[in-house]
């Protein structure tokens, strides 16, 4: 007799397909705990265990600041004809104890583990969930800042402005330690930290309206390549490593 099926499989929260985006550069030893942990989170016997996931490693190219928008837009262009959600993840945030089910809303999905002193009721960043039909109407991220900057709260405040409620979910995560690229000391910011946060400051005014003009309609990216995500231990199921083109920071 074929097992019943579980009271999971007609539950919306669990039969979507998710997309995990990860935008990233350069941070090889977080990528090698990253990999193999997520790996191991889905196929543990818990509740998010049915989702359909992909994880997808969105690299850029070159060396121009990082820019986490941009390849958050790039991830999220890249995998949704295949899926149904996406949720944009930091490499350095390891889930112990977390939520990735699928929501109409926005979710944020940190919270215990977060290694700066945040708003826990504002903040809406490191790993944060999206229908793909809202982050098409929120137009995604701002793809202006190049460096360490606020793309995320940026992304929150498109999501708000539009009428979402965003949920909070205070999942527990391991933090992997690096250098802070935001301050050089407790409370000093780098110099990319200071060229965004003014560039933040300046777009305040119009901020709602920039929602509409640059985000996720009218990035320009050049996908260089899409490969199976090689390991130690070979290639994995569902995993992806995509190199994209970002352009340079005069170019839209
Ligand atoms: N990131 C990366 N390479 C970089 C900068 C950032 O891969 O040079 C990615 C990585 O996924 C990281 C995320 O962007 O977790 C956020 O950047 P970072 O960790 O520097 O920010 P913070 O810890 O201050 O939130
Ligand atoms: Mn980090």
């Amino acid at each position: 007799m074929p097992a019943a099926p579980h009271p999971g499989a007609a539950d919306p929260r669990y039969s979507k397909r998710l997309a995990i985006v990860v935008p990233y550069r350069d941070r090889a030893q977080h990528l090698a705990q990253f990999v193999p942990h997520m790996a191991a989170y889905f196929e543990r016997d818990k509740l998010d265990q049915q989702i359909a996931v992909t994880v997808n490693i969105v690299e850029q190219k070159g060396d121009m600041p990082f820019n986490r928008g941009r390849l958050g837009n790039c991830g999220y262009l890249l995998t949704r004809d295949s899926s149904d959600y996406v949720c944009i993840h930091d490499v350095d945030y390891l889930p112990m104890w977390a939520d990735y089910s699928w929501s109409p809303n926005p979710a944020r999905l940190i919270w215990h583990g977060l290694s700066i002193g945040e708003d826990r009721f504002t903040f809406f960043g490191a790993v944060t969930l999206l229908d793909n039909t809202v982050f098409a109407k929120v137009n995604g991220f701002p793809n202006c800042y190049w460096g360490w900057g606020p793309e995320d709260r940026e992304l929150g405040f498109r999501c708000r402005t539009q009428g979402f409620e965003i949920e909070r979910r205070d999942g527990t995560y391991i933090p992997l330690k690096h250098p802070h690229a935001g301050f050089s000391a407790p409370g000093v910011w780098t110099e990319e930290a200071r060229r965004t946060n003014e560039l933040y400051k300046k777009r305040q005014p119009g901020l709602q309206a920039l929602a509409g003009e640059d985000g996720v309609n009218n990035l320009k990216f050049k996908l260089v390549e899409k490969k199976p995500l090689a390991t130690s231990a070979g290639t994995l199921k569902n995993f992806w490593h995509y190199i994209v083109d970002l352009g340079a920071p005069d170019a839209s």
